[in-house]
């Protein structure tokens, strides 16, 4: 077993020096040292629920006001998705479906997992699991593509009272949904799924 933890060391989280176990702070960065983040469980967990509350409001309301000759219509990030499929812009349609519908509800399931796995334990080795944590960390700020295009589209398309586009409430629920897994996959210490390994 080649833990630092046994070993007498910890590592600086931000810049990734390691130092003795006795150090509070990283004489490099300043960051407050800790073995194992305190409370990273919870953290991730209260992060987790706030996501999967936005979740719904992000997907269920309507993401996008399009005013056209008076006439309001509201669309949700799936009505969106399959207007770009009609219209022929497969590439568009695939990606906003996958970065807004898919991956959120992936990296909220994963990240409960290892949560789970963390706190009860999992037949499954710490390698892959670590692997999957970096991945979703690496993940995270793409998932915003979709209220770029809306906040894109709204810059571009102000043709005074022919056409307006306006976001609509679900652009907030899901800001708020991105942000709040990327917190959590912060708050998340991947350092605790290699506790459990039997020696
Ligand atoms: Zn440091």
């Amino acid at each position: 077993m080649n833990r630092a933890i046994e070993q007498g060391y910890q590592c600086c989280l931000r810049c990734t020096r390691l130092w003795p176990r006795e150090a509070t702070a990283c004489k490099l960065c300043g960051k407050p040292l800790h073995s194992r983040t305190p409370k990273s469980i919870q953290a991730t967990t209260a992060h987790l629920i706030t996501a999967i509350l936005c979740y719904f409001p992000a997907n269920f309301l309507p993401i996008m006001q399009t005013t056209q000759l008076g006439q309001v219509k509201d669309s949700t990030i799936l009505g969106g998705v399959i207007v770009l499929w009609e219209l022929g812009a497969y590439p568009t349609a695939a990606v906003i479906f996958a970065a807004s519908v898919m991956i959120p509800i992936a990296k909220i399931f994963a990240l409960g997992w290892l949560c789970w796995s963390a706190r009860f334990g999992s037949p499954q080795p710490a390698e892959p699991q670590t692997r999957l944590y970096r991945t979703i960390e690496t993940i995270g700020s793409w998932s915003m593509i979709d209220v770029f295009v809306v906040a894109m589209l709204v810059a571009l398309v102000q043709f005074g009272g022919l056409l307006t586009i306006a976001p609509g409430p679900a652009a907030l629920a899901f800001c708020g949904m991105v942000v709040f897994t990327m917190f959590a996959a912060h708050a998340f210490d991947s350092r605790l799924l290699w506790d459990r390994i039997e020696p």
